[in-house]
């Protein structure tokens, strides 16, 4: 049977130069099974050419750019000493540099010339991901159908490179993801060929427990799982794209992540939930640390909340028609708090244009005119979501009381197996107490994977570095 091949995707900074890219040619050909090579554009083309669209700027005209393009294209061609024709594809970038309605088809211009460069450098084939990525007109993948275009890989006898970050719709439009989206199409490709590994490289060692930026020095995450993963992404710990693990966790396909100048290294590997060597790992040992500012605790109040059926629902259904997404509910026997994004609470509801014409020209100015503080009973417009909810439970569910407070921040602290394991939330609040920060929520159980706290926003970082000092102290000394 043959080997399952290896997917490896190669970040811009491993590519921003010829001394990176022939660090890539070594990775690639040090392994038979890397017969399926995705690139980025060189760090910084996208930017360039998103700003090129719009004509140029003042750090960097028109013209500069297509001269930066070119010179980083040549610089790279010229260090691997290959021949390559470039100058059809610049021509090509300056055809449609203009035209707003090629924006897409510009921005994909930096990772299908890296592609064509690197296949000619390694005697690969050149796959443009147009032929095997197919979108749908809302910019997801239309998986259908790029299923049905893997022959175009899986017919490839030696080894490919494919562009990243695009592909296409039916009518043969160039559509690209959002930023970072190589990750993504390294995923799909993964799973289209049924790979036995997806690799990505990058100028990081792997994931980091904790961010570098609030803790010095965090150690590298050596297993992690797609749903572990997920929980720190959600939290704020952004660096695999969160669309690449969908189409990866479908066929169980691991990924790893290692730093360019590492290749041998183990970095990260993510891994299915039921993969052994995540089973394997220690109950109640920490995996990673992140979290988020900005959260809005909304505390009701009712005498016999408990026995009123369908108590929660009703709350949840305010939240619901504001389109208000609702991060977490922990609750007492008569009190139930909500919490969610104050960034959403914040915005005004949408109105007509009648409804805004109506109050904002008519009614308002006239009664500022009659009378100052009445124009305050007037229908409440402009009004942000988070009064409106207020009254809406107030007049619907009628509480004995509620609370609105913002600046709660969240921390998730995730590991392997945690909810199992005695101590592990006394660890995490007593590293938090001796901090002599004060906790404001709690809410343990309802994953395995993690255990939630609420701190004030001011008290997030020192409370992460007191929660990572306390596993990692203790990893350590075991
Ligand atoms: N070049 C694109 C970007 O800068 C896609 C990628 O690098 O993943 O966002």
């Amino acid at each position: 049977m043959e080997e399952k091949p290896i997917i490896a995707k190669f970040g811009g900074t491993s590519l921003k130069d010829a001394d990176q890219v022939k660090k890539v040619i070594d990775i690639v050909k040090s392994n038979t099974r890397r017969r399926h090579i995705v690139v980025s554009a060189p760090d910084g083309i996208t930017d360039l050419l998103y700003i090129l669209n719009e004509g140029g700027n003042i750090d960097y005209s028109a013209e500069t750019i297509i001269n930066i393009i070119s010179q980083t294209y040549s610089k790279i061609i010229g260090g691997l000493g290959i021949e390559f024709d470039l100058a059809p594809h610049i021509d090509f970038i300056k055809k449609v540099a203009w035209k707003k309605q090629e924006v897409e088809l510009l921005a994909s211009r930096g990772e299908y010339i890296m592609a064509k460069i690197l296949a000619k450098a390694l005697g690969f084939e050149f796959i443009d991901a147009a032929r095997i990525i197919c979108f749908n007109p809302d910019k997801t993948v239309n998986m259908e159908a790029t299923w049905k275009r893997r022959n175009v890989l899986l017919e490839q006898t030696g080894g490919c490179v494919i562009p990243g970050f695009y592909g296409a719709l039916p009518s043969g439009r160039i559509m690209t993801f959002s930023r970072g989206g190589t990750d993504v199409t390294g995923a799909v490709v993964s799973w289209q060929a049924s790979a036995e590994v997806y690799e990505k490289y990058t100028d990081v060692s792997g994931l980091h427990m904790a961010h570098p930026e609030i803790v010095k020095n965090p150690n590298i995450i050596g297993v992690v799982t797609y749903k572990e993963l997920r929980e720190l992404s959600y939290m704020g710990a952004n660096v695999v794209h969160e669309d690449a693990l969908f189409p990866l966790r479908t066929k169980k396909i691991p990924m790893r992540i290692r730093k360019l100048d590492e290749p041998d290294s183990d970095g990260t590997l993510i891994v299915p939930d039921n993969d052994t060597r995540a089973i394997r790992r220690t109950p109640g040992s920490l995996v990673g640390i992140a979290g988020r500012k900005d959260f809005t605790v909304i505390t009701l109040e009712k005498t016999r909340m408990n026995q009123q059926v369908g108590f929660l629902r009703r709350v949840c259904a305010i939240f619901e028609k504001l389109g208000i997404n609702i991060e977490h509910i922990p609750g007492g026997i008569d009190a139930v708090s909500i919490i969610a994004d104050t960034k959403a609470l914040d915005k005004n509801i949408q109105r007509s244009h009648f409804a805004r014409f109506l109050t904002d020209k008519i009614a308002l100015p006239l009664f500022r005119l009659c009378n100052k503080k009445a124009h305050k009973w007037l229908l409440p417009f402009p009004e942000r979501k988070i009064n409106l909810i207020r009254r809406k439970i107030l007049q619907d569910l009628k509480p004995g009381s509620i609370m609105v407070k913002p600046g709660m921040a969240l921390i998730s602290t995730v590991g392997h197996d945690m909810t199992h394991m005695p101590g592990v939330a006394l660890k995490i609040l007593g590293a938090i107490e001796s901090a002599e920060i004060n906790v404001r929520m709690v809410n343990q159980g309802s994953s395995a994977r993690s255990i939630i706290v609420g701190v004030e926003n001011k008290d997030l970082e020192r409370a992460i570095r007191a929660i990572y000092k306390a596993f990692v102290d203790e990893q350590n000394r075991a």
